[in-house]
């Protein structure tokens, strides 16, 4: 078992007695690129990382415990607390017809919080995985991420798009995952980062993400414009030659629409290649499409993506909705030291926040863990 699932497991014990039934656990995620594109019905190619949340569970009880905030919460109503994270979830699978009897839970997992690297998804993908196996329910991966998803946005009362959920469950270790949004049909694409000597390093800005909900929705709105100009469903279908009939605001976000979505699909042509030099020139495409015709980067973003490029990194973008947050860069092993220490230099200069720097490998999706012995 991972430390992560031994540390619930042990949680499982000391909190209700006895031995949990099983133990699941299920990872954050980054996404490599395609930003925005999820609601214009386009494509993501996120990957999972090597942090996860851990959940023992058995039946009967009714009680959530999470080591992490070391507090026990009744299984029952929501209360705006993590435990809405899980109650979700079990509510969502009873609305999809999957009856969930009592059962308790005890929840330790290492994927930062709030940090845009999707613990939110990980605790539901973990809950969704064990409650179907404890009950005996036979639910693919993509029904599960769907039920998990409704938790997040009907329960939890967080509109996401699908990818983080999808991510969580689906992601294959030493692999990326491209995700058509509109058919919601994925496939594992190879992201063999060790062999290329190159490690995935994530810069956490801390900047809290303030003006994310409007700025998001205020970017959905346009997008939804573009499209109703070009009489067209999403802007997933847009091509270049239609960006001629926009302008202002509606060209510039759909431009960036147009291009990230071309911009995926070449970015798997490359990692079927293992050309991680071009792979790299789509992320620095796309975070200046992000920050020049999105305008959702911010100086911080901006600045980790700049100094990482001049210390010799293949590739960097900021990752997630942008507006703070985080960003990544895909940088040759032996310069991680010099990349992180050159930008936490930067940001010092520049009287930003402190950042946070991660080390990630693209790791396993959400699995059941080996019965404890
Ligand atoms: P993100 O998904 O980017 O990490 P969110 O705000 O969507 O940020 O989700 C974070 C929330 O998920 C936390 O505030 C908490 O409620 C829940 N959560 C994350 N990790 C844990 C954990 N280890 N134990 C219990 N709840 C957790
Ligand atoms: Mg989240």
């Amino acid at each position: 078992m991972r430390e992560t699932e031994q540390k619930a497991a042990c949680a499982y014990r000391e909190q209700f007695g006895g031995e949990p039934e099983l133990v699941a656990s299920a990872p954050g995620r980054i996404n490599l690129i395609g930003e925005h594109t999820d609601y214009n019905g386009g494509f993501v190619l996120p990957c999972a990382i090597d942090r996860r949340i851990a959940v023992a569970v058995g039946k009967g009880g009714g009680k959530l415990y999470s080591a992490d905030f070391d507090e026990t919460h009744e299984v029952g109503e929501k209360d705006d607390s993590w435990a809405d994270y899980p109650r979700g979830v079990a509510w969502a699978m009873g609305e999809a017809g999957y009856e969930i009897e009592p059962f308790r839970a005890a929840f330790a997992g290492d994927v930062p919080l709030g940090s845009g690297l999707s613990s939110s998804a990980a605790i539901e993908a973990a809950t969704a995985l064990a409650l179907g196996a404890l009950f005996g329910f036979d639910i693919g991966r993509k029904d599960l991420a769907v039920l998990c998803q409704r938790a997040e946005n009907d329960y939890v009362g967080v509109a996401s798009g699908i990818m983080d959920q999808y991510a969580s469950l689906l992601c294959e270790a030493g692999a990326a995952l491209l995700v058509d949004c509109r058919s919601l049909e994925a496939r594992s694409v190879p992201l063999d980062l060790a062999s290329a000597n190159l490690a995935l390093v994530v810069c956490d800005t801390r900047v809290e993400r303030g003006l994310a909900d409007t700025g998001y929705n205020d970017r959905r709105a346009t997008c939804e414009r573009a499209a109703q100009a070009l009489g067209i469903e999403e802007l997933r279908d847009a091509n270049e030659e239609d960006l001629h009939r926009l302008s202002g605001e509606e060209l510039r976000r759909a431009r960036h629409v147009v291009s990230e979505n071309a911009r995926v699909l070449e970015a798997i042509e490359t990692l079927g290649n293992s050309d991680f030099d071009e792979f790299g020139r789509l992320m620095f495409a796309s975070h200046a499409s992000l920050r020049d015709d999105y305008e959702v980067s911010t100086h911080e973003l901006d600045t980790f993506v700049e100094t990482s490029k001049q210390h010799g990194v293949r590739g960097a973008r900021l990752t997630g909705a942008g507006f703070g947050g985080c960003a990544i860069a895909l940088v040759p092993e032996a310069q991680t030291d010099e990349v992180t220490k050159a930008c936490a230099q930067a940001f010092a200069e520049a009287t930003f926040q402190e950042p946070v720097f991660y080390e990630f490998v693209p790791a396993a999706g959400a699995e059941l863990a080996e019965q404890p012995s």
